[in-house]
């Protein structure tokens, strides 16, 4: 325990490591827990479909409709050539009731004929959407795979800077150690700042030649008079 401020040095190095895992570790999760991307294009492939779905129940009403008047076209041109009506008024009557409801189905013919245009375009739109999902699935697992491998990866680093962190640990005074926690708390996880240039590299103050040839002494700890953390010398 000759020099806690270099224990101390070493500590802070680990634990910004590790806070910056931590930190990388926590935005991956959260990338791998929300897909945005996956959710909008199931959510217009979802809509496609619908209108798609009720253009073909119109489509299958408008059918039903126009064979419901067939069957009365051909009902009434079986009473009209069974003979069964005498009267020329009567018979007049059925002969105007066909052509009316003859001409009635091109109408609705007509519209029929619009709505299958619609149904073509629509089954089109569904099959874009389909599309669009696979690609952007296909694209969001392929960051997943290579996120899961990063965060594999960070998840070693942090177990094997974690033993280190405990063995350099081990080296420091308890009561240094809970200095330096408490400072690491109050300064954004900066404990101990290097001095560099002769300025304290945490805050960028300027240090007296005095304050750096201090810091050196490894005898006691130095603090920076502006931020309030340890001087290392290096
Ligand atoms: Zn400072």
């Amino acid at each position: 325990m000759a020099n806690p401020i270099f224990h101390l040095y070493q500590l802070q190095k680990l634990d910004s490591r590790l806070d910056f895992i931590h930190d990388r570790i926590f935005r991956i999760n959260s990338i791998l827990g929300s897909d945005a991307r996956i959710r909008q294009a199931e959510e217009i492939l979802a809509e496609k479909k619908k209108i798609h779905h009720e253009l073909q129940i119109k489509l299958r009403e408008i059918e039903e409709i126009i064979k419901e008047k067939r069957v009365k076209i051909e009902q009434s041109e079986a009473s009209l050539y069974g003979g069964g009506i005498k009267n020329p008024k009567e018979l007049q009557d059925v002969q105007k009731e066909i052509e009316s409801i003859k001409s009635n189905i091109l109408r609705i013919e007509d519209s029929q004929l619009e709505i299958m245009l619609d149904l073509e375009i629509a089954e089109k739109n569904v099959f874009s959407a389909e599309e669009e999902l696979k690609s952007v699935t296909s694209c969001v697992f392929q960051e997943h795979s290579q996120l899961l491998a990063e965060k594999d990866a960070l998840e070693k680093d942090m177990h094997k800077l974690t033993q280190e962190k405990n063995a350099t640990a081990g080296q420091i005074k308890p009561e240094d150690l809970q200095l330096y926690e408490n400072l690491r708390k109050k300064n954004k996880g900066i404990a101990v700042s290097i001095i560099d240039d002769n300025c304290c590299s945490a805050c960028g103050v300027s240090l007296t030649p005095a304050e750096c040839q201090a810091a050196k002494s490894p005898a006691s700890l130095k603090f920076c008079s502006s931020c309030g953390r340890l001087l290392y010398a290096g």
